[in-house]
């Protein structure tokens, strides 16, 4: 995969760099405030760039390879960037975790939801960009096909069960999406039931942002090409043929079909209170960076501060000398 993001940005009349979504389209939301702080390359917060519009959504039309807000030259650097913006991500991080242990009831929770279709690398950004902060702080969840008890109960259940403790980041690895993506597409539940689920889905994570949850929802947008040649390269490494599924083969072949369920859930479920990022996911190296950037903006937006001590500091410092 060639480095040179740069050569692929074309430039919309306000001077950003804007690919992975139509230009006409962003302008409007990228004049709003103004006054947010400034980390990526195009001069807005990355949120703003990665943030999917609202209305309708043409998957078609979202870049896999675009790199917006990098602030670098491309792979040889992403390295260097990535580890810089990993030594931020884990002071936050563990402010995060603190203020947990300070206040359990009052604490916010950061909740990270990954979805994308297989091989776009939500393993790869569990490692590399999650891998960045101490993994005491973080609650990962992995959703596979519903095991017969989860079954028994509503589809949400095992959601609810998984929702991240105070102070913790909350990895979920597939979500309550898959509900309505590949439950859609294999038709595992009629139609007139899946469609009610994404105003559901809503209801929700509304709740949960109510309840001081702060939601960053990843769609991890691979194309189709990459998706094949990432299989292939599955299949040509001995060391590789764990990841690879033949069942993936399968889901390739409804590509389409997934597409529009993508294009439905992005479309209805991008609330203000929860709204989806798209995140080009054909370079690897752009995906990971993008991911803990996103991670570090929202970490940093949330006023997080060192929680006070609960005891005498200069009385404790004496006990220390003295002992
Ligand atoms: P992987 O993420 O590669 O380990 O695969 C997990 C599998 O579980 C994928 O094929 C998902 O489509 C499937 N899966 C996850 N959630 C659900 C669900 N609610 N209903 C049916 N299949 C699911
Ligand atoms: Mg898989």
């Amino acid at each position: 995969h060639g480095a040179e993001p740069g050569r692929h940005l074309p430039l919309t009349s306000t001077g950003l760099g804007r690919i992975g979504f139509p230009a006409g389209r962003v302008r409007a939301r990228l004049c709003p405030m103004g006054s947010k702080k400034k980390d990526s390359a195009e001069g807005a917060p990355l949120s703003e760039l990665l943030r999917l519009p609202h209305g309708a959504v043409d998957m078609a039309s979202l870049d896999a390879r675009a790199t917006p807000g990098y602030p670098g030259k491309g792979k040889e650097d992403a390295p260097v960037h990535t580890a810089g913006l990993g030594r931020r991500l884990s002071d936050l991080q563990e402010m995060l975790y603190a203020g947990g242990r300070a206040a359990p009831e009052v604490s916010p929770r950061v909740l990270v939801v990954l979805q994308g279709m297989d091989t776009s690398g939500k393993g790869g950004v569990i490692r590399h960009a999650i891998g960045l902060v101490d993994p005491q702080g973080v609650d990962l969840t992995s959703f596979k096909a519903p095991s017969e008890e989860e079954r028994k109960h509503h589809y949400l259940w095992r959601i609810r069960n998984a929702l991240p403790r105070p102070g913790q980041i909350g990895i979920f690895d597939r979500s309550h999406y898959e509900d309505v993506l590949v439950v859609r597409v294999e038709s595992l539940v009629p139609e007139d039931v899946w469609s009610t689920r994404y105003d559901e889905i809503n209801e929700f994570e509304a709740g949960l942002v109510a309840e001081g949850y702060k939601l960053v929802k990843c769609m991890l947008n691979v194309s189709f090409d990459e998706q094949k040649a990432r299989l292939a390269e599955r299949l040509a490494d001995p060391t590789k043929y764990w990841k690879y599924n033949p069942g993936d083969v399968d889901a390739r072949k409804k590509w389409p079909a997934y597409m529009e369920a993508y294009a439905a859930a992005l479309e209805k479920c991008n609330t203000e209170a929860a709204p989806w990022f798209v995140i080009p996911s054909d370079r690897k190296w752009y995906r990971n960076w993008a991911v803990a950037e996103l991670l570090r903006e929202t970490l940093a937006g949330m006023g997080l501060a060192w929680p006070a001590a609960d005891f005498d500091v200069a009385v404790e410092k004496k006990r220390v000398a003295q002992s």
